[in-house]
């Protein structure tokens, strides 16, 4: 590449993520939501402005930042620079032999959950049973990412056997559960054969996530990503229902990589996406519940 594409291309960003941020301040809150929305799932950015132009470019308030434990130091920062926008999650990989000891120094320096955790074991193994008891102990939420097949963006499985988490649920009743990714959606259908990431088509009513949201006061749910998208857009219908149901239960979140919540170059955002649909499919008292209430409660923001 020579050095005139490369100063052109820099001097783009730079006006695509001026023009963003102004953009973004006219538009938080109660901006275009018709209230204010917190992101349950951001990934941090390279830098502390890339976070906040996500949130002003999708017009979300504030974010929870989803942080690994040896690279909080980025979240603190944004933290620190713009303050009520952000808290922080922290997560390791629950098989190293130290995970609890640095959640448990996480916690203590300020991390307000636990999350995402993303590890390849059984979601009733004892890494992760560990992992419950300490969550229960601080009073702290965990978010889990539960994935049954390996997809190209995400390759492997991980905390397997959400089916039978109901056993985790019941003994594990002081734990605050967040449930999330492709399974988690995926088995609101009481069809799902764990072969496929992103099921289409009408659900089947019966799945377990639907049962245990129902069933467990625990149990909570994150709407980010493609697969709370999917969930959404496969079956409308059933979907409005769902809201409805688990209404006190459901929290916004996006989960989203592009640069500047209006979808980068590729014009897709998955916050304003999932916004959009949730706005097009619940009552405005419950698209106020799952984008902003139920997750400021949960979080004692
Ligand atoms: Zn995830
Ligand atoms: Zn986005």
């Amino acid at each position: 590449m020579s050095d005139a594409i490369g100063r052109r291309e820099f001097l783009q960003s730079v006006a695509i993520v001026a023009a963003a941020s102004r953009a973004g301040a006219q538009t938080t809150p109660p901006g275009e939501w018709g209230t204010s929305v917190l992101d349950i799932h951001l990934h941090p950015r390279a830098t502390v402005e890339g976070n906040v132009l996500h949130l002003d470019g999708a017009g979300v308030t504030k974010a929870v930042l989803l942080t690994g434990a040896n690279a909080e130091d980025r979240a603190k920062q944004s933290i620190a620079a713009h303050p009520g926008r952000f808290v922080r999650f922290a997560s390791v990989d629950m098989t190293l032999p130290d995970a609890i000891d640095r959640l448990r120094m996480a916690a203590k320096g300020g991390a307000i959950g636990f999350g995402e955790i993303k590890s390849q074991v059984a979601a009733a193994g004892p890494e992760m049973q560990r992992l419950y008891a300490l969550a229960a102990e601080l009073n702290l939420p965990i978010t889990i990412h539960f994935q049954e097949v390996s997809q190209p963006g995400s390759p492997g499985t991980f905390n397997t056997g959400l089916k039978k988490f109901d056993a985790m649920l019941k003994a594990y009743p002081k734990t605050t559960f967040i449930g999330h990714a492709d399974a988690f959606w995926a088995n609101v259908s009481a069809d799902y054969a764990e072969d496929t990431s992103y099921p289409k088509g009408p659900i089947k009513p019966g799945g377990v996530t639907d049962r245990f949201l129902g069933d467990y006061a625990n149990l909570f749910a994150d709407m980010s990503a493609n697969s709370g998208n999917n969930f959404l857009n496969r079956d409308p219908e059933f979907a409005a229902g769902f809201l409805v149901r688990h209404q006190n239960k459901l929290m916004f979140g996006s989960d989203c990589p592009c640069p500047d919540g209006r979808g980068g170059t590729s014009g897709r955002c998955v916050a304003r996406a999932t916004l959009t649909m949730l706005k097009k499919l619940a009552p405005p008292e419950v698209f106020r519940k799952i984008v902003w209430e139920n997750a400021t409660r949960l979080l004692k923001m």
